[in-house]
């Protein structure tokens, strides 16, 4: 196939051009030529993005795009656009708009008509579902779980009987964490794979029922550093799961008992915290 022949560049495009996410042999052919015609190259750290460029030998005119400017950007972006100018998006690593800025870029350029090409490449999510051994039929992609516990607990809690395979980005900081609170709120033995450094030297794939993924993480250092993908097991109504069994104990409590004393009783008897089944039993009774 001639690649050059299929990239003809023409005036007014946004493409949308993923990067790697560790190994820069990840980029593709298509990627590099579009990344040399485009007039403008939006960014979301240009240095970063920089040492990218210089490896392969690209020379770029940058515009600097975050998250927490993309709205008072977009202007500027659409003139250029507007002028005949094409631009390449892409994000410090990765698929951009996917947990990185951009969505409200192309959301305007749909709107007005300016055309959007997307370039397929590399995403954390997807690589790792692909490892993970989890089915890959139907599965939810759920971003950074929140920063603070108990917005953490209530997000894992409403997603405790979704029966897609979950994804969760997270953080080195607060990857123990997040396997605390999931052991808490989802039960011990829900099943999770974690992906580390995806494409890197030390890239690592383990599995097992999350409490003990979590002493498995807890025994090394190293395991809960660089960044991370945790890929957790769906729903299935066999499983046992604290929550679901502490539910069942207080719907018979509750026939003879008030609503909180039940579940004081209920999350004593099952070891989970009472304010989590509490929330749990107001959703879903
Ligand atoms: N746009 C990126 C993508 O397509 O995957 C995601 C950007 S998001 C800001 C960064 C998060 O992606 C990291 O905190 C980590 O959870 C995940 N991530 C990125 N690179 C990774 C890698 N090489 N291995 C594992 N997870 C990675």
């Amino acid at each position: 196939m001639n690649y050059e022949n299929q990239q003809v560049i023409s005036i007014a495009k946004l493409y949308i051009v993923p990067t790697p996410i560790g190994n820069y042999g990840d980029i593709t052919q298509r990627a590099l030529n579009i990344l040399k015609k485009v007039h403008w190259v939006a960014a979301e750290d240009t240095r970063r993005t920089g040492v990218l460029f210089k490896y392969f030998g690209i020379k770029a005119r940058f515009f600097s795009l975050h998250n927490y400017n993309e709205q008072q950007k977009i202007d500027q972006l659409i003139t250029k656009l507007k002028y005949g100018q094409s631009i390449a998006l892409v994000s410090n690593a990765g698929t951009p708009l996917i947990n990185d800025p951009g969505y409200h870029l192309v959301n305007r350029c749909r709107e007005i008509g300016i055309q959007v090409i997307p370039l397929p490449g590399a995403c954390a999510a997807i690589t790792a579902l692909c490892a993970s051994g989890i089915s890959s039929d139907r599965f939810c992609y759920e971003g950074f779980l929140p920063v603070k516990k108990k917005s953490r607990q209530s997000k894992l809690t409403s997603l405790l009987e979704e029966p897609r395979t979950l994804i969760f980005y997270e953080s080195t900081h607060r990857l123990v964490d997040s396997l605390r609170d999931i052991v808490e709120v989802m039960g011990k033995d829900r099943y999770v794979v974690l992906a580390r450094e995806l494409t890197k030297t030390w890239e690592n794939i383990h599995g097992a029922s999350v409490k003990t993924l979590l002493e498995w993480v807890l025994e090394k250092d190293i395991r809960h550093r660089g960044e991370s993908v945790l890929i957790i097991k769906g729903y299935k109504a066999t499983n046992t799961s604290s929550i679901v069994e502490g539910m069942r104990t207080f719907i018979l409590l509750k026939k003879e008992l008030p609503f909180k004393k039940a579940v004081t009783l209920a999350a004593k008897i099952h070891s989970i915290k009472k304010n989590i089944l509490y929330k749990y039993a107001l959703e879903h009774i």
